[in-house]
């Protein structure tokens, strides 16, 4: 199925791993044009070596930039070209027992993982609106319907990344852009993986039987039991930035291993 977004402009915040890697090498897979962020010059380059090294002829540039320091947020705008798609995929988890999250806490975690969003699209929303074609997609998370208890200011964003998604839909009618949120569920990223190995250590299990357990304690309502790869979320990601998926907008697209017990 040929996607049509060769030679198309794509940016994705936070992608010098995980979901956000994934998903810049299945749009340079594509065709597309590919321009990659993380927090430093170190781990940009990196990830460009990476991606070059598994796409042939891929053309794909970084730019360092923390959503944590507007500073580094107004640097990044200034240096972005025009975008077809933009993927706000940017974000970071931390468990943490909700009277220990501090007002300093749910502050950040709304800049990171909301104000990334909000920022990049204000810059790149009205070209797209100009030029009659475009792309954003929010990563959010199942998290943003099945709020956890262990994260409830993670949780939080990922609603909030709804509401602006939907909000920013509203203002596309009659054009070919499309806004949509993408729901995954737990995923094999390297943040996750840490994640694990660690609740294993802690535990004196081994990575397998903790994430068995993890599903059964944990996310006990997920049909598939395992984590999805960041490969499976960024597939469904690519199909949603491209042509063919221009009929679907506003919408909160699930990749979430059936783990939300609703059938809307
Ligand atoms: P990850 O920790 O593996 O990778 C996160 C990426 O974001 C990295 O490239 C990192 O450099 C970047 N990043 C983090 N803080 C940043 C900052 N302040 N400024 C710029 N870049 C920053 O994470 P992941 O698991 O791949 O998550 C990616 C997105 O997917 C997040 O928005 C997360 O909420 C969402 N998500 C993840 C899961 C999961 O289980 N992994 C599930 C649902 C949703």
């Amino acid at each position: 199925m040929d996607l049509q977004i060769k030679g198309k402009v794509a940016f994705i915040s936070g992608s010098t791993s995980g979901i956000g890697f994934a998903i810049a090498h299945r749009l340079l897979l594509e065709g597309a044009e590919v321009i990659i962020n993380g927090r430093s010059n170190e781990t940009v380059s990196k990830a460009l070596a990476e991606l070059k090294h598994l796409v042939d002829g891929a053309i794909v540039t970084g730019i360092a930039a923390d959503f944590s320091k507007v500073e580094d947020v107004n640097f990044l705008v200034s240096k972005l070209p025009t975008v077809d798609i933009l993927v706000n995929n940017a974000g970071i988890f931390e468990p943490k027992e909700f009277a220990d999250i501090t007002d300093e806490d749910w502050f950040r975690f709304f800049e990171v993982n909301v104000m990334s969003g909000i920022r990049l699209s204000r810059h790149c929303f009205p070209k797209m609106l100009d030029n009659n074609w475009g792309r954003i997609i929010f990563i959010s998370s199942e998290s943003a319907v099945f709020i956890p208890d262990e994260m409830i200011h993670y949780g939080m964003t990922k609603t909030a990344q709804l509401a602006v998604s939907r909000g920013l839909a509203e203002l596309t009618k009659g054009t070919k852009v499309t806004v949509n949120s993408i729901l995954p569920g737990p995923t094999k990223s390297s943040g996750v993986s840490t994640f694990i190995n660690d609740l294993a250590k802690q535990s004196g299990t081994s990575i397998e039987e903790t994430e068995k357990l993890f599903f059964e304690k944990m996310r006990p309502s997920s049909l598939l039991q395992r984590f999805a790869s960041t490969d499976e979320i960024a597939n469904t990601v690519a199909y949603y930035v491209s042509e063919l998926a221009s009929a679907t907008n506003g919408a909160s697209i699930r990749v979430e291993g059936g783990l939300i017990r609703s059938i809307t």
